[in-house]
């Protein structure tokens, strides 16, 4: 598995990462033996960066990727390990110093690790982003320098959040930044930003290449925000590609790779299969390239939705 550095934080991520919410049961009920066995598979293949958050069912995922972890027995220094703060199940939104600074404490605990080695504030378009710059990002700064998580991230869906707070914070406050629906075959926006970020220095990862499910042939599950428009768009070239004998998933991981500027991309994986194929995806990129054709086929198909998205958080002041 191709490793890339992530920004100037001296990481080296795998560029398939293990987005692990599906370890918290929210595509459907992960049994912990599959759990167990596909972020062993996914260490066997290479895959070194694994990313969850207390969110992701409700905190369920955090603790099970702790126990599939240890389970594996890998070394500390041999994974990447990434989650979040300031957003919960029950709770909702805070981002609060005093919140955040309880989080981590919370996260360790259920991780069963000493430290993780990305924090981000999770949506971050949920709250006044000027709280973000005033009040959480000070309070992660001080989390960094205890030593209970090595680098800062921001994440959220609108792009224009990243931009809005790496303009206000004294540089190297935010190492990295997770966006997510932005860099795939259905839209593509997040790549307007990279030149930006890149002259912050800051390290770029994308999450949900398959568009939360949007670009499967089983679909988006019920919660899935987009519009019907962009939703019946996917169907039809999910449709095309099963008709070709073919497959969306792999074109679509394949295209989110295809950007070296971007860091590594995060995929929710449930199973050894899952793991198995994504990884493959990847290798035959890099052996034969993507299959052109259909890519121009089912970006044809997707162009009335291009870019199309979805509101998420407040009102900013
Ligand atoms: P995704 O686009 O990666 O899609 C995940 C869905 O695709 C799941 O249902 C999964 O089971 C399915 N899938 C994966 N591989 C498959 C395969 N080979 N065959 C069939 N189905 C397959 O969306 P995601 O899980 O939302 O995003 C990936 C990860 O990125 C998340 O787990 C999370 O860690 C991270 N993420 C973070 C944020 C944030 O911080 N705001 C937002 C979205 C995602």
């Amino acid at each position: 598995m191709e490793l890339r550095e992530l920004g100037g934080t001296g990481l080296s991520v795998s560029a398939v990462g293990f987005g692990a919410s599906p370890l918290g049961n929210v595509f459907g009920d992960v049994p912990r033996d599959t759990a167990r066995a596909a972020v062993r598979r996914a260490l066997d293949v290479g895959i070194n960066f694994f990313d969850t958050s207390p969110y992701y069912g409700d905190t369920v995922s955090e603790s099970v990727l702790g126990d599939c972890l240890r389970h594996a027995a890998v070394p500390r220094d041999r994974v990447v390990v990434a989650t979040k703060c300031g957003r919960y199940k029950d709770e909702g939104f805070d981002f609060s110093a005093a919140r955040v600074t309880r989080s981590i404490d919370e996260s360790l605990a259920r991780l069963g690790l000493d430290y993780v080695d990305i924090l981000h504030a999770h949506d971050i378009e949920f709250t006044q982003l000027d709280q973000i710059v005033n009040e959480t990002i000070p309070a992660l700064k001080k989390i960094k320098e205890s030593g209970k998580a090595r680098f800062i991230g921001i994440t959220g869906l609108p792009l224009s959040i990243y931009q809005y707070v790496l303009d206000r914070v004294p540089p190297g406050s935010v190492d990295v930044i997770l966006s997510y629906c932005h860099f795939g075959i259905n839209d593509t926006s997040l790549v307007d930003l990279l030149p930006y970020l890149k002259s912050k220095g800051v390290g770029v990862i994308t999450a949900s290449p398959l568009a939360m499910g949007l670009l499967t042939d089983n679909g988006p599950p019920d919660w899935h925000p987009a519009p019907e428009q962009l939703k019946s768009a996917c169907r039809a070239a999910a449709e095309h590609c099963s008709k070709k004998g073919k497959s969306i998933r792999k074109l679509a991981m394949q295209y989110s790779l295809m950007n070296n500027e971007i860091s590594t991309v995060l995929v929710g994986m449930n199973s050894s299969k899952q793991v198995e194929e994504n990884v493959a995806a990847a290798l035959e990129l890099s052996t034969s390239g993507i299959d052109e054709e259909l890519l121009h086929e089912v970006e044809a198909i997707l162009e009335p939705v291009k870019n199309l998205t979805w509101p998420s958080g407040i009102q900013q002041a």
